[in-house]
């Protein structure tokens, strides 16, 4: 039977005898400055608070920049120069200008991309191959996308009376730092709203080089304004009375404090938060394919994905040769210096996300699950963990229903579609999931049973400017991209 034909003495030795030289990306083009300000009406202004924090490469853990921390003084500023371009500049604005400038502001992002995609994976700690092939070029299509639809509202949402909101405050996490301040800032822009956004401490520096390139295309003055900081600083936009909409991208602990500090204000919110999503392999699915997306959705961004694969279920007819061909795989997996281009996984973002994931395998552990890890070797300095994986592991387990972030993926087995429909819904959060089968009727079936905001066929982390993206349960609610995106920054009305 083809189904067990792959013995484990088959096993391929990737990592004995050869090795690729190294390829390191070149960091020359690149000049940070010492210390960046805040962007506040078209400057570069120092904080009221005359306070800066540091902000480090994580794969050396070495200082990259100094970072101002805008305190309320800052966001009072930052919130009443949007207001004012908001009702004298850009609600006046012809939609097909405002379409113009994010036009602009996509192509000065294009011309400076390599630049951008360096600087991710400093501040970081992802692989460049991944800011450079994925972040900074959907970055930019988010815009492109947007700009598109500046002047079409009216068509997006067909016999509807569509207007701006106004202020729109938003915050964003530190895994995908540039390409969720785009998820935010251009369908706010498209849909004549101004912004007031804040980046994550861990990862302020592309904030900031977009600050520069809305500088450079001329968007005027008070319609994007970026305020770097801490959680206070956070804080302080979504309850600034003048505040009219809350963009949030985060932990969903903070999600919760967000949802209560906006009840009953009359702000629009929308909420992308955690997840535990499951990836489902079917015993007729392709499973040399099946592999690549498992490792794909669980080591992409070293796990640091709020829809990352990282509940696996296998059919059990197959669990042993999906296991056998992971571990296989986990081992010719390159965990090193991010600005290598050979590297698959890089650092983890902070020593914070370093030790809680850490103290996750350490549970895994205790809890009884087995454990494999990559034999691969890590750098001495900076931040890395190894590729790992959990077996025989509980529903109950915590590392199986809480979020870990990391490069760590729990592996269950189950017997009948009934039996895996009930275990991936068992979980708080319903983000993604994703579904491998040669059976399409199996993949409809399942996609309206999983209680999950996106469903992957045969892939995983597919992610594109044109499609909605949110979760159900405690990942969060609302939709980004796509014209549901849009409408989130819109009064729509019959
Ligand atoms: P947080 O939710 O704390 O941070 C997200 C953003 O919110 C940051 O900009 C943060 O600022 C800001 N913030 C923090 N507190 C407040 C507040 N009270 N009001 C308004 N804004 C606030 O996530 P963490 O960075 O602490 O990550 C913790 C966990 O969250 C991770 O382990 C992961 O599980 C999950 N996470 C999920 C993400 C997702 O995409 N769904 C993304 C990132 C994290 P600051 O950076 O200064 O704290």
């Amino acid at each position: 039977m083809a189904k067990n034909k792959h013995k484990k003495t088959e096993s391929f030795d990737f990592n004995g005898g050869w090795d690729y030289s190294p390829s390191p990306e070149s960091t020359s083009h690149v000049k940070l400055k010492e210390r960046y300000e805040l962007y506040i009406d078209g400057k570069f202004v120092a904080p009221d608070s005359g306070k800066y924090f540091q902000t480090t490469n994580p794969a050396t853990e070495k200082v990259l920049a100094e970072v101002a921390h805008a305190n309320e003084a800052d966001v009072e500023k930052a919130v009443s120069a949007a207001r004012k371009a908001y009702e004298t500049v850009w609600s006046k604005l012809s939609a097909k200008e405002r379409g113009k400038y994010i036009y602009r502001i996509a192509r000065l992002m294009q011309e400076r991309a390599r630049e951008l995609a360096v600087v991710e994976t400093l501040d970081a700690g992802k692989t460049i191959r991944e800011s450079r092939d994925v972040d900074v070029p959907l970055a930019c299509n988010h815009f492109f996308y947007y700009a598109g639809w500046a002047d079409k509202l009216e068509y997006a949402f067909p016999n509807r009376k569509v207007s701006s909101l106004g202020v729109a405050g938003q915050i964003i996490p530190w895994n995908f730092p540039l390409l969720m301040a785009a998820w935010k800032i251009a369908p706010a822009l498209a849909a004549g709203n101004t912004v007031v956004l804040k980046p994550a401490e861990t990862t302020p520096l592309t904030a900031m080089l977009l600050a520069e390139i809305i500088h450079e295309s001329g968007l005027p003055a008070g319609v994007v304004n970026i305020l770097t900081g801490y959680g206070d600083t956070g804080a302080a936009i979504v309850n600034h009375p003048d505040v009219n909409k809350v963009a949030f991208t985060g932990s969903t602990n903070v999600g919760k404090i967000i949802q209560k500090a906006v009840a009953g204000t009359g702000k629009k919110l929308t909420l992308e938060l955690g997840g535990k999503s499951a990836n489902i392999v079917f015993e007729d699915a392709p499973i040399d394919q099946a592999v690549e997306g498992i490792v794909n959705g669980i080591f992409f961004n070293q796990g640091h994905v709020c829809c990352a694969g990282s509940r696996l279920f296998v059919q059990e007819s197959v669990a042993d040769e999906v296991i056998r061909k992971l571990k296989d795989r986990l081992d010719t997996l390159y965990v090193g210096d991010p600005l290598d281009k050979n590297t698959d996984i890089g650092a983890i973002n902070s020593r914070e996300q370093y030790e809680s994931i850490k103290k996750y395998i350490e549970i895994g552990k205790k809890e009884g699950a087995e454990m494999y890890e990559s034999k691969c070797s890590l750098p001495k300095n900076g931040l890395f963990i190894r590729p790992t994986l959990f077996t025989d592991v509980a529903q109950s387990s915590r590392i199986a229903q809480e979020e870990i972030f990391g490069p760590v993926l729990t592996i269950q087995t189950f017997r009948t579609i009934d039996e895996v429909i009930q275990k991936a819904n068992n979980s708080p959060y319903g983000l993604a999931a994703g579904v491998w089968t040669d059976k399409g009727s199996r993949i409809f079936n399942l996609t309206t049973k999983l209680r999950a905001g996106v469903v992957w066929a045969n892939t995983y982390n597919k992610f594109d400017p044109t499609s909605p993206f949110g979760g159900y349960k405690e990942s969060g609610f609302g939709r980004e991209g796509g014209l549901h995106g849009l409408g989130a920054y819109l009064k729509i009305e019959n």
